[in-house]
């Protein structure tokens, strides 16, 4: 099949979550499943971007704003998959990828420019795979502008949710600056969302099918208390709506092949994970006591990912005499609570308030344990790291978390970590405790990561599922299961 991914964030290029492990990997895996896969993101002022990657010879016309931009396309093929990037700097040379007062111009150009260079590659796509709100409004203009292009007859998109919490507002009044009909902008079969309009909304109600990252996140959306006031709409469209759990690039997050941590290991040599915890140790100043467990986090500062549980108990988890690292950034209440943490432990606590990847393989590889109590989880990444790793995850049964980790049993030594359900900050300490028990018996804690190390997220199954999927939706072997 012919597919186009397009993301505002694809990793090695641009990264601020999951959105861009996720829009990195799967091509690959699709690509090594026979299929022929090209990926669109926005030329950001990266590093990374901006030495990779080589022009091509036209440049591309896009409608928009009452008139047309041309704007220029550069095309990276040294990975699996060719990497295509639009080249518009006065929306994409800024210091953030998202927060700016203009974000919904930004991404409808880039959307608009992505069904322009599908168009002009000359190549008929079966699929058109978008993520999130900022490719939300692509489903709309091919609905709407593109509706009888014969370019993209046969096309069929499918919508990906990382997370509904980020709707993508804008006002109407934008409507006719990004070249879209004003009749869209309503409750039923339409982008009007509480007296705004949502290009998530877009997205869900103009694409073919709708995928989300993990089959209870599916349908966890669906409910009240999930749905971010769009379970409504998910609920009507339930037979187009799909949960397919999230893989891991083991390419990436192996801890016998990671080039960032101090020392290689695999289940059948597990010594060079005790030079990694020395290693994260000193990388954050703290004494070392190799024999003290050491609790890691990384995570966005964010009130999805359950501070609030714990910051509360976070005393007398130190009490225990654990050491604890953490690296995110994030809201500034969050930044700020934890570096009184640490200021208050210095022995004990290390923080990093910032982005480092190198760093969040050190953490997965160094820590002895992981702690993910998010108050909701699409499907989450680092608790499947986490596993490779060795590093047992502590997680409230979320979303993805709950499809990821079964709790561990000690009597039969089922189980690969740590899992609680009610938000509370004493079920979380309760979790805590119940781990640092299990540590203390050297056997059982063996037994306990290996089971982890020994699960398989990788992409491959994953990717199967899209390309049932896929198939599903241009009409091939109809009577697949998804
Ligand atoms: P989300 O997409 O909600 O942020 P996920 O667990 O799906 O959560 O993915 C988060 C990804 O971003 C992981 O790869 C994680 O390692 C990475 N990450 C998050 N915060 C940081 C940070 N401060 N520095 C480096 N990597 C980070």
């Amino acid at each position: 099949m012919n597919i186009l991914l397009a993301a505002s964030e694809v990793v090695p290029y641009a990264k601020t979550g999951g959105l861009a492990d996720v829009a990195g990997a799967l091509p690959k895996a699709l690509a090594r499943l026979g299929h022929n896969v090209r990926v669109v993101m926005p030329r950001y002022k990266l590093e990374k971007i901006e030495a990779s990657g080589e022009r091509l010879p036209d440049d591309l016309a896009v409608p928009f704003n009452f008139g047309e931009r041309r704007v220029a396309v550069y095309v990276d093929r040294s990975g699996e998959v060719p990497v295509y990037f639009i080249d518009a700097p006065e929306y994409f040379s800024r210091a953030k990828l998202y927060g700016e007062s203009d974000d919904i111009e930004r991404f409808a150009f880039f959307s608009r420019a992505v069904l322009e260079f599908a168009k002009a590659l000359g190549e008929r796509f079966d699929i058109i795979h978008l993520n999130d709100w900022m490719t939300g409004l692509i489903p709309a203009y091919l609905k709407t502008v593109y509706a009888g292009d014969p370019a993209f007859a046969t096309t069929r998109t499918l919508f990906a949710v990382h997370n509904i919490a980020f709707p993508g507002l804008f006002s109407p009044d934008q409507l006719p600056k990004l070249g879209l009909p004003g009749w869209i902008y309503r409750p039923e079969g339409g982008i009007e969302f509480y007296n705004l309009a949502s290009a998530l909304k877009s997205g869900l109600v103009f694409s073919d099918a709708i995928s989300t990252v993990s089959p209870r996140y599916a349908a966890e959306i669906q409910t009240h208390e999930f749905g971010e006031k769009f379970d409504g709409l998910l609920r009507a469209r339930q037979i187009d709506l799909f949960g397919i759990l999230n893989g891991v690039d083991y390419d990436e997050w192996n801890p016998a092949t990671d080039r960032y941590i101090a020392a290689p290991y695999s289940i059948s040599d597990l010594s060079g994970k005790r030079e990694c915890k020395r290693d994260l140790l000193r990388a954050f100043g703290l004494p070392e006591e190799m024999d003290r467990p050491l609790i890691g986090c990384i995570s966005r500062l964010s009130n999805q990912k359950g501070f609030d549980l714990i910051l509360p108990i976070a005393s007398q988890m130190l009490e225990r005499g654990v050491n604890f690292v953490l690296l995110g950034s994030g809201e500034e209440i969050y930044e700020r609570a934890f570096q009184a943490l640490r200021d208050s432990r210095r022995s004990q606590v290390g923080v990093y308030l910032g982005f480092s990847n190198e760093l969040a393989h050190k953490i997965e590889a160094g820590a002895d344990m992981f702690l993910m109590p998010s108050r909701f989880e699409p499907c989450g990444l680092n608790q499947m790291y986490s596993l490779k790793y060795g590093t047992v995850p502590i997680v409230r049964a979320a979303g993805g978390l709950d499809d990821t980790i079964e709790n561990f049993d000690r009597a039969t030594l089922r189980g690969t970590g740590f899992k609680f359900m009610e938000y509370d900050p004493a079920r979380l300490l309760a979790k805590i405790h119940e781990a640092l028990t299990i540590f203390d018996e050297p056997d059982q804690w063996r037994a306990l990561m290996l089971n982890g190390m020994r699960a398989d997220f990788s992409w491959d199954a994953s990717a199967r599922h899209y390309v049932e999927l896929y198939q599903r939706l241009v009409g091939v072997g109809a009577s697949a299961t998804v």
